[in-house]
């Protein structure tokens, strides 16, 4: 059987459960085996410590199925962890206000590379890594089987792949159910396109921003920035926000967004739906002295890795300082990073730094995280990507 031997004290993050292996820790690979094919990895005295899935394409060269050396990595080993996934998602009142569930979070449900979304009936599935992808047919045979669903649409078209050396696939794999589907959220209905939408469709890790930051929309005139098929700005509506602007460089995602807001019966007046850029239009705004009461910022990841958090910070914060100039006195800021390489305690500093070079005088009301059907293992720091804050402007 393939084995990877570790260099001498390279152990460490896996006697943590830290659950990845880069390359640079390994000492030799001993046999040959397939892309996904499970192996076990040894330290530098031949000792066992992991089976994982080999990606040999990758920096990240070997994924933790297991740290119990008697397990077996098999069908009925994959069976009990999605069924462990499933029963963390049923946890009364988790969220039982949606139909629509992040299922499987990859790392942080013990499935690395596995990330299943369910909408209503429908499961959407995106195979990540080599050790997935091995698995890919029984992965889909066992989430129908355990959730019931009769279908499951695959987006394995993240980036991510190009690095496991893996093609992009968009497809059904099994059943084939229409799509668009319809969703709840809060009582509130957004129609979803798992085949053309972002990720697998909808920003499902917002759910409870969405609702947080409706709550706070009453009266208000808001501007929703990025705003994909107006998620915050229905919500917004719903709760008696005066105005909603919303803007978007897609024109298919505000168009789903004008269709969302009709069939909440929020169409009329007081939803207007922008295609364009966000920077030059906040300076647009700056210059003609427009002014909102709520701003949301939930821009796309500028910032996969610590390495590009510099050139994102700027960006960051160049839409946070615009905002805050924006924002009238006593004014909402409800601000996003959906960036693996920029942590909640850097963003804050972005964000204060912002305010400062707006010369606004704010403070912070709340943090926001990702939903909780997107669990961070508590060894798996990355896996904490979506953070926020609620600021006012004071003055
Ligand atoms: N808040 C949304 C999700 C936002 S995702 C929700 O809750 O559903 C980020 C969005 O930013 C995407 O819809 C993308 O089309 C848009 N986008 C990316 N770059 C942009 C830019 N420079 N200006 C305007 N929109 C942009």
């Amino acid at each position: 059987m393939a084995y990877l031997l570790l260099k001498p004290d390279r152990e460490k993050s896996l006697l943590r459960r830290h659950p990845w292996v880069f390359s640079g820790a390994i000492e030799k690979l001993v046999g040959s085996p397939a892309p996904g094919e499970t192996i076990r990895v040894l330290n530098s005295h031949g000792q066992f410590l992991a089976h994982t899935a080999y990606s040999p394409h990758s920096q990240i060269r070997a994924r933790v199925w297991s740290f119990d050396e008697n397990a077996t990595v098999d069908v009925d080993f994959l069976r009990g962890r999605i069924r462990q996934a499933l029963a963390r998602r049923a946890t009364p009142g988790l969220v039982s206000v949606t139909n629509a569930v992040r299922l499987i979070h990859a790392e942080s449900d013990n499935l690395p590379g596995l990330v299943v979304d369910r909408y209503g009936e429908l499961l959407v599935m995106q195979s990540l890594t080599a050790g997935s992808e091995f698995w890919k047919e029984t992965l889909a045979d066992l989430l129908l089987e355990e959730t019931g669903c009769k279908s499951v649409y695959e987006r394995s078209d993240a980036d991510v792949r190009e690095l496991e050396g893996l093609p992009v696939i968009n497809g059904w794999l099994r059943g084939g159910t229409s799509s668009p589907v319809q969703v709840t959220e809060y009582g509130l209905k957004f129609i979803v396109n798992v085949e053309t939408g972002h990720k697998t469709g909808f920003y499902l890790d917002q759910r409870h921003n969405r609702f947080r930051v409706g709550q706070l929309s009453a009266g208000r005139d808001v501007l929703n920035c990025f705003c994909y098929t107006g998620g915050f700005s229905i919500h917004a509506a719903a709760n008696g926000a005066n105005s909603v602007l919303s803007v978007d460089s897609s024109a298919d995602a505000l168009a789903l967004g004008a269709q969302n807001a009709a069939l909440n019966g929020l169409e009329g007046g007081k939803l207007d739906w922008l295609e364009g850029d966000v920077f030059p239009l906040l300076r647009k705004f700056r210059d003609q002295a427009r002014s909102f009461d709520l701003i949301i910022l939930d821009p796309p990841k500028f910032a996969a890795t610590a390495s590009q958090a510099e050139k994102a910070s700027r960006g960051y914060k160049d839409i946070n300082r615009l905002a805050f100039k924006l924002l009238r006195p006593g004014g909402l800021l409800a601000t996003f990073s959906c960036s693996g390489g920029i942590d909640a305690a850097l963003f804050q500093k972005i964000v204060a730094s912002a305010a400062l070079d707006a010369g606004v005088d704010a403070v912070m009301l709340e943090h926001f995280s990702q939903a909780s059907d997107h669990p961070v293992a508590l060894h798996f720091p990355e896996g904490a990507y979506l953070k926020g804050l609620l600021c006012q402007r004071m003055d």
